[in-house]
């Protein structure tokens, strides 16, 4: 097995001095992040875990969250219900995008509006309920109690404008079917649950064994839905940066606005990285670094044929 902790900290080393990008600041309470943090966590699906930098340093999981509650809405409805309100097409534009399909859908789960869409869909006699379940699934995740930013959901929840439109939009064609306030709580507070890069480490790792996490053994998805999570972080999960991902480091992933990104390599590990500052399309840009520099030096692509290393 290669020496992960020795290629974590090498990579590390070899970007903790750049200071390219701004870190978010369209959500106020995003814009205290400090820009120094940076972690790299990597968990192997038989449970080992490895990590360098500030690792266990929270941060809210953002768009991050959106696999997972993908994951959460197959279970609800299954494929062909979730498919009726929520395409799986990735479409080359940016996070908040307005634009829907020619059916009034949501391009692809990964984008706010996909998103906000399945927020309304997922089940529960009230709000309450559906964050309990919510709440659940990611202790499940984590493997341990899930807490929530309360001022980065307010903050977001005040000045939330975009999203507030994109709801009102779905509502108008029918996507959304409950209150738009309801489903805006929902995708708000699933932003502001708080994670740390060993977290996420965990919770990729959990996709790339089958659905299993490999620290606590508990079921986190059925291992049917985990082809279809995984299909749509690897064309939409990183905006539109998807297709330069998918060629470049070749693997599932999926970033956040308090810059994170993690990464799936099927029946491997998971990998995750945490560094605030972002480039132009909302992605973190040592993160971007590190995942080119791992896929390189650990043969991530899943189009490569790692047989010799
Ligand atoms: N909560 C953020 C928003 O809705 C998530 C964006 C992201 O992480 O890409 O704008």
């Amino acid at each position: 097995m290669a020496n992960y902790q020795a290629i974590l900290e090498e990579t590390y080393n070899a970007f903790r001095d750049i200071q390219a990008g701004e870190v978010a600041s369209y959500i106020p309470e995003l814009a205290k992040a400090n820009a120094k943090h940076f972690a790299i966590a990597l968990m192997t699906v038989d449970g080992q875990l490895f990590s360098v930098g500030d690792a266990q340093q929270a941060f809210t999981i953002q768009s991050m969250s959106k696999p997972f509650t993908y994951g959460m809405a197959l279970e609800d409805w299954g494929r062909v219900e979730i498919f009726k309100k929520v395409a799986v097409e990735p479409v080359g534009i940016s996070f908040n995008s307005i634009n829907l399909d020619s059916k009034g859908r949501p391009p692809n789960p990964m984008l706010n509006a996909g998103a906000i869409a399945l927020a309304d869909m997922i089940k529960g006699a009230s709000l309450p309920e559906k964050i309990n379940r919510l709440l659940a699934m990611m202790r499940r995740y984590m493997g341990h109690d899930v807490h929530l930013d309360a001022s980065v959901f307010t903050s977001e929840r005040q000045t939330g404008f975009r999203n507030i439109a994109i709801a009102n939009l779905l509502r108008s064609g029918k996507i959304i079917e409950g209150e738009i306030e309801e489903a805006l709580d929902f995708y708000f507070q699933q932003c502001s649950l708080l994670v740390t890069c060993n977290d996420l480490a965990g919770m990729a790792a959990a996709l790339a064994n089958n659905g299993l996490h490999p620290k606590t053994g508990e079921r986190v998805l059925k291992e049917e839905n985990v082809s279809d999570v995984l299909s749509v972080m690897y064309t939409c999960g990183m905006y539109d940066s998807s297709g330069e991902w998918a060629y470049n480091v070749g693997i599932p992933a999926k970033s956040g606005v308090s810059g994170g990104i993690f990464g799936v390599v099927p029946k491997r590990m998971g990998i995750a990285v945490f560094s605030p500052p972002l480039n132009e399309q909302g992605h973190s840009e040592r993160g971007l670094k590190v995942f080119e520099a791992l896929s390189e030096k650990l043969c991530l692509h899943i189009f490569d044929d790692c047989t010799e290393r």
